[in-house]
């Protein structure tokens, strides 16, 4: 089958390589849409060979099934998120499976090719059918939505509350979308650059949108909040300067939770003070459990959560580094990359 391969950094070439064969309880997909992720593009740059093969976003029908699978059969249109816990382990028995030990054990990486094996505690737990309705580029955003509905589900957000969202990318982005999907939403301020993602999250029903390069965020953010700040701030850029400026635009008693992972394990100065005598908790979010995924699995079926505009664009898997390139030269979000070719797959 085909596959990109990551050469060395900056370098991905798609090349013949052993499609998977499934193990017991496991299935081998056949990927009908594969979505970039920061997660790659920092591989790609930096030439990491683990955890495996780039591709962990990505929905297709079962290929093939390994013995004992329960609830899928060949040709079935799936959509899946790419590890799941072992619910063996000390953090899986108190409820946290996102944390587990065993998370990446079985992994599903490799997306960017035409089969992917999927391991068998991810079958059983955070895979899915695809309903027609839902497209399957659309089915993929499951794994970086799940992230965000445990991101979320971490957290009190009233509906009186003004959220902050720092950084429009995929995650940023979602994060509006499920809050927007809310019964009573809070109002959001979205924080970010680029013209083209800021005018999405416009679209996409931020009550105010601020260009992090032109415009004074703090100033802003205190002047729509009655000089109070946001009861909450979700930093979904990862950079030490989001970091930096967090505190500054958290009101007391509030909550910052941290989906952005900043490069390296930097340090960060934070305000001591403000910490302790404010009541400003700051939340760390990872990977989720299976009920984070059925909860994203709904948004995206219910079509609540609506996650198209976000990509970009779609390129074949043999120009997949044309996608890398463009990622690399900051342009766009998120692309879609489509290993089987069109009158194979019936698009
Ligand atoms: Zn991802
Ligand atoms: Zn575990």
């Amino acid at each position: 089958m085909l596959s990109a391969v990551l050469v060395e950094p900056g370098r991905l070439e798609v090349e013949e390589v052993p499609e998977p064969e499934p193990g017991p309880g496991e299935v081998v997909l056949r990927v009908q849409s594969a979505l970039t992720c920061t997660a790659d593009l920092r591989a790609y740059r930096l030439g990491l060979k683990a955890p495996g093969p780039l591709g962990h976003e990505f929905s297709g029908q079962v290929w093939r099934v390994g013995a004992d699978v329960r609830g899928f059969r060949e040709g079935d249109a799936v959509m899946t998120a790419h590890v799941a816990p072992c619910g063996e382990c000390f953090l899986c028995s108190r409820g946290q499976g996102n944390l587990c030990e065993n998370l990446e054990a079985g992994m599903a990486v490799g997306g960017f090719a035409e089969f992917v094996r999927v391991g068998a505690p991810i079958v059983r737990q955070n895979m899915f059918l695809k309903p027609a309705s839902l497209s399957y580029a659309e089915a993929a955003f499951l794994e970086p939505l799940a992230s965000v509905v445990q991101g979320l589900g971490s957290i009190p957000i009233d509906p009186d509350d003004t959220v902050i969202i720092l950084g429009c990318g995929t995650v940023g982005l979602l994060c509006l979308a499920c809050l927007q999907a809310l019964e009573r939403s809070p109002r959001v301020l979205v924080v970010g650059r680029g013209p083209e993602r800021l005018e999405l999250a416009r679209t996409m029903g931020a009550e105010l949108v601020i260009d992090a390069e032109t415009e004074p965020v703090v100033d802003l953010v205190r002047e729509r909040t009655a000089g109070l700040g946001a009861q909450v701030v979700m930093d979904c850029a990862g950079q030490p300067e989001s970091w930096a400026q967090m505190l500054d635009l958290a009101s007391r008693g509030s909550h910052i939770l941290l989906f952005g992972g900043c490069p390296g394990a930097l340090p960060v100065d934070l305000d001591t003070t403000r910490l302790h005598y404010d009541q400003i908790a700051l939340v760390g979010t990872s990977h989720f459990t299976p009920r984070a995924v059925r909860s994203a699995r709904d948004l995206l079926v219910g079509h609540r959560v609506r996650p198209a505009p976000i990509l970009s664009g779609s390129f074949p898997l043999r120009q997949i580094s044309q996608a890398f390139g463009r990622l690399d030269r900051g342009e766009g979000t998120k692309f879609e990359i489509v290993p089987q070719s069109t009158e194979a797959s019936g698009r």
